[in-house]
């Protein structure tokens, strides 16, 4: 069997999108006592023959320029957004076009996680992805997916098969 292939997966978005539910989702580890992340967490997982390491950075406002410091090397990004939160959903798309116009993230392909479907108060997919204009990123490999990390619905799994595609 082949080596296993390393992949770097920064995990970004405002605090409270559910970023730290999701990693303990992929761990298969409780997620019923969450609590914010202040500083970063890193856990590596094996998903098909990849080892995913995830970088779990905290999202508050005074924690988010610290974010630069992770950038290097990474693979992919996830960029969690609270689809309930409307009144944020303008600074989540404008943290977006900051962090993709990072040079270090260059080459990083963009998985955009529409989290918290489950509730009646979600935005749609479509709304989520025209508010972050998904569709003028011409810099980045991107895709969005709508999940429950709650849940951990098979969309999550979808979406990381995504990210782990070869397809260029
Ligand atoms: P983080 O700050 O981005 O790491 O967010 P957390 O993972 O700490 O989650 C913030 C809050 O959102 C917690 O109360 C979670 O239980 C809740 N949460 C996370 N994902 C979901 C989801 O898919 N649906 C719902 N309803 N709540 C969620």
């Amino acid at each position: 069997r082949a080596r296993e292939r390393e992949m770097r997966i920064l995990i970004l978005g405002l605090d409270n999108a559910g970023k730290t539910t999701l990693m303990k989702k992929f761990l298969g580890e409780p997620t019923d006592t969450i609590e914010p992340t202040l500083g970063f967490d890193i856990k590596t997982v094996h998903f098909k023959e990849y080892q995913l390491n995830l970088w779990d950075v905290g999202g508050q406002k005074s924690l988010r320029s610290y974010w630069k410091n992770y950038f290097e090397s990474t693979d992919a990004l996830i960029w969690v957004v609270d689809s309930s939160d409307r009144e944020r959903l303008n600074q989540c798309s404008e943290e977006l076009k900051k962090l993709l116009g990072e040079e270090k993230l260059a080459g990083a392909t963009l998985l955009v996680l529409a989290n918290k479907s489950d509730l009646t108060s979600a935005i749609d997919v479509e709304t989520i992805s025209e508010v972050l204009d998904l569709k003028s990123i011409k810099s980045h490999h991107w895709k969005i997916f709508s999940c429950c990390a709650l849940s951990g619905d098979n969309r999550l799994v979808q979406s990381i098969n995504w990210l782990c595609d070869d397809d260029p």
